[in-house]
């Protein structure tokens, strides 16, 4: 067989849980963000592990994403 063995496969160079972009709207994308550091981080999978502080920017930041998608479909200027 004359198959290069000196190459990764795909799987193997892509980072974990990291997007380079992606085009989903604000509010999927902010909700995607807080996903992935939830899957990541040792405190939020630890039930006992406390408060996560990037886990609540990330959610405050969903939270406005959404809120400024509802004002645009409202007719407003977000
Ligand atoms: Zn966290």
């Amino acid at each position: 067989m004359d198959e290069p063995t000196n190459q990764p496969s795909p799987a193997d160079s892509r980072p974990r849980l990291v997007a380079a972009h992606t085009d989903l709207a604000p509010p999927k994308e902010a909700w995607a963000a807080y996903a992935r550091h939830s899957l990541a981080c040792r405190v939020c999978g630890d039930v006992d592990g406390g408060v996560c502080e990037s886990a609540g920017e990330l959610r405050r930041a969903w939270v406005a994403a959404t809120d400024g998608a509802f004002r645009r479909l409202a007719g407003g200027t977000a």
